[in-house]
């Protein structure tokens, strides 16, 4: 039986793409006793009826699914933080990316609307590219007025499923409009203009950029780190992550624990003492949420 992947969810229907044709499927009612159901990003076996139309019999096993929007199998998070308006924020941005690898996404990092920035604002802004960089992450500056940054992302999205994230305003839309003038998404509408109808299942779509796929739908709106256990805090922080295995305690949280590599670090600057601060505060934050 042939075998594709799901690009589409209407209305009951799924949208398998297979060998550059697209069949529109039922799923088969066993997934609904089941309690399953096919999702975007899915990668599934399907019976054809017609030479459109089939049924979804099997779905594959899922690497990771997103909850909004709700796509299977993602790759990577394209985290746009604006540089400006709204204003950047480091300790939002390490939140995002602490979200994005407990989900095991690969981020890229968008600083957009640099067109806005003063020569001393971008000085400040290169900075924080610098240190992200130096921790390991891709980072881009972007403008969808100058169409800076704008051709250098396309590669990221040529390969994998990405999803977009951030913040309300940062310019989601206008950077997936920049990428597919075809798109053409109303910018800060999107979730009235798609609506929820009644009985429809959310809009999701995947848009097909060289070989890979990218969300129409941007998402993450949960910020809340669920259920993380404290240990695995550290290995959201890839530059903690490096050390970690050099703290003299298994299970170390980097606190007062004596002889700690992490700390050890910080206070060398191998390790930004922002980013161990804002360790602290979500380490502090899991530990609030725990005693519910
Ligand atoms: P979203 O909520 O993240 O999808 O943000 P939108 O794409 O709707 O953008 C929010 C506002 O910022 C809109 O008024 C855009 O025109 C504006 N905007 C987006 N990107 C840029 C940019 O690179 N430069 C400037 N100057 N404005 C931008
Ligand atoms: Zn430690």
């Amino acid at each position: 039986m042939p075998e594709g992947k799901i690009i589409k969810a209407l209305s009951g229907f799924y949208y398998v793409l297979s060998n550059s044709e697209v069949y529109q499927c039922r799923g088969r009612g066993v997934f609904r006793k089941r309690n399953i159901s096919p999702l975007v990003g899915d990668y599934v076996t399907f019976e054809p009826e017609t030479m459109t139309e089939g049924t979804v019999v099997e779905i594959a096993e899922r690497k990771n699914e997103l909850i909004r929007p709700p796509i299977a199998n993602v790759d990577q998070a394209i985290l746009v933080f604006s540089a400006t308006q709204p204003q950047f924020s480091d300790v939002l941005l390490d939140r995002f990316l602490v979200l994005v690898e407990a989900k095991h996404l690969k981020p890229i990092i968008c600083i957009s609307k640099v067109d806005l920035l003063s020569d001393e604002e971008l000085k400040n802004i290169v900075q924080y590219k610098n240190l992200y960089e130096s921790i390991g992450y891709d980072v881009l500056l972007t403008s969808t007025e100058t169409k800076e940054g704008i051709e250098q992302l396309r590669p990221f999205l040529e390969k994998g499923v990405s999803v977009f994230a951030g913040q309300s305003g940062v310019g989601k839309s206008s950077m997936l409009n920049a990428l597919n003038e075809e798109l053409n998404l109303e910018t800060n509408e999107i979730s009235s203009h798609l609506g929820r109808g009644k009985h429809t299942t959310r809009h999701v779509e995947l848009m097909p950029v060289g070989d890979g796929f990218v969300a129409d739908t941007p998402g993450f709106s949960s910020l809340d780190f669920e259920e993380m256990e404290p240990e695995d805090l550290t290995l959201c922080f890839p530059e903690m992550r490096e050390v970690m295995d050099n703290c003299k305690f298994r299970g170390c949280l980097h606190q007062s624990e004596p002889k700690c590599a992490v700390k050890a670090a910080v206070e060398e600057g191998t390790i930004s003492a922002a980013r161990y601060k804002h360790y602290e505060a979500f380490l502090a934050e899991i530990k609030e949420q725990r005693r519910y």
